[in-house]
């Protein structure tokens, strides 16, 4: 985003607007955490802002300030259209391409709005009249930090945006450990904790509020981990049996591929999930090093999303899905023992 469209975007803020912000499809900490901080940021500077989502999240993101307001589209499709069609302006955040948003692909398309995104996945489509697109960036939580920063609303901040933001770079940086944490990462979360996040609290809200029945998922998962050393990759599966007999709720199978990851002398992780409802084997790759899971993902697995995290789907079985995963290992072989 350069300063000429910064400039444009202030003065067009100038006036109170109605605005639409949406982000992903199964929305995580950095996709709901980037949409409430906008959402508070934009209500403090007089404007009618609405967070819409394509589904439902996990409910340890059920705590955020300001996420009760939020619409679902899966469920509230009435309302929503009505401020899509109402709105002057939509924030498009944490997701590179319409398609990404599941149901909602058809009306964004459509919505003759005026549209800013703001995102880090790599490939981003031209949809939007404002990008701000940087691969490089730890979460979209810490550019929405950046973009009120060039609308120089950085006093605005208080508790509720700055835990808004806390969340997303807290779950988008594995709690700071990815490479993708820089010193200004790190300088923007003490700024968030001057001004008010409250950051053992948010760790606590999202990560140990665990269910008895998401430990022992987790159980599960471990019991099935499986190595292929000759490629220095370890997979996990979970059949659609196994989460129902861990009684599965949306957000229990969030990490569990680090996990695999974790392994000595393992570069790449994988999770294959069963949705029979969907008819898909849900797909998380993960990497270390310079092995790119957004390439694998797209080559093989529908998806994409970043060098070292990236999520796709199959058609298939799981069983079948596995075996398309250790057969194309072999191609792989040489990048996974430089990586
Ligand atoms: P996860 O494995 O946690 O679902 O996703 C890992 C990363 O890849 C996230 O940043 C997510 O937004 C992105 N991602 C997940 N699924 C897809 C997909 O189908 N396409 C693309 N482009 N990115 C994805
Ligand atoms: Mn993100």
């Amino acid at each position: 985003m350069n300063t000429q469209e910064i400039s444009e975007l202030k003065s067009l803020l100038n006036s109170p607007k109605k605005i639409v912000i949406v982000s992903h499809k199964n929305p995580d900490g950095d996709a709901i955490g980037s949409s409430l901080a906008l959402f508070h940021y934009l209500t403090k500077t007089n404007h009618l802002a609405t967070v819409i989502v394509p589904n439902d999240y996990p409910d340890f993101l059920k705590w955020i300030p300001g996420q009760d307001l939020i619409l679902k589209y899966e469920s509230q499709q009435e309302d929503c259209n009505q401020k899509l069609d109402e709105a002057d302006l939509i924030f498009a955040l944490d997701f590179n391409a319409f398609h990404r948003t599941g149901n909602m692909e058809t009306v964004l398309t459509n919505n003759t709005a005026l549209k800013v995104m703001i995102d880090h996945h790599q490939q981003p489509d031209g949809f939007a009249k404002y990008t701000y697109s940087d691969v490089s960036m730890s979460s979209t939580c810490e550019m929405i930090y950046n973009f009120i920063d060039y609308l120089d609303g950085l006093k605005i901040i208080d508790s509720n945006i700055a835990t808004a933001i806390y969340v997303g770079i807290m779950t988008d940086t594995g709690s700071f450990r990815f490479r993708s944490t820089t010193s200004a990462t790190h300088r923007i979360i003490a700024s968030l904790i001057d001004k008010g996040a409250d950051n053992t609290m948010i760790h606590n809200q999202v990560y140990d509020t665990n269910s008895y029945n998401r430990m022992q998922l987790l159980g599960c998962a471990l019991s099935n981990l499986k190595v292929v050393p000759e490629s220095r990759a370890a997979y996990i599966t979970l059949s659609q049996q196994e989460l129902q007999q861990f009684d599965y709720k949306k957000g229990d199978t969030e990490g569990f591929v680090n996990y695999a990851l974790s392994l000595n002398n393992v570069v790449l992780a994988a999770i294959f999930i069963e949705d029979l409802q969907q008819g898909i084997i849900k797909i998380s790759l993960r990497s270390k090093g310079d092995f790119s899971v957004n390439e694998m993902s797209r080559a093989h697995f529908e998806g994409g999303g970043h060098t070292n995290a990236a999520g796709g789907k199959s058609d298939t079985t799981l069983d079948k899905t596995v075996e398309k995963f250790i057969s194309i290992l072999p191609q792989y072989n040489i990048a996974l023992h430089e990586a």
